[in-house]
């Protein structure tokens, strides 16, 4: 059963733990992990992300829009 009560933070908690997780290799569909993240350079308010294989070490990067910006 979820707990109705949820706060902001946990929130973003969760977002944070999917984001350090990436979604599976493309290549071998081993672990990825978060590796480094820039300003998208085209694209306001996206971060490009940077996922490394823990098993055959690809790389692969990803753009992560932002949402809107916290006031
Ligand atoms: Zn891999």
């Amino acid at each position: 059963m979820k707990n109705p009560i949820q706060t902001p933070e946990d929130e973003e908690m969760q977002a944070i733990q999917t984001s350090l997780n990436g979604s599976p290799c493309a290549s071998c569909g081993g672990k990825t992990r978060l590796a480094g993240i820039e300003p998208h350079p085209t694209a306001d308010h996206t971060d490009l992300r940077t996922y490394e294989c823990l098993v055959c070490g690809e790389t692969s990067t990803r753009d992560v829009p932002l949402g809107t910006p916290k006031i």
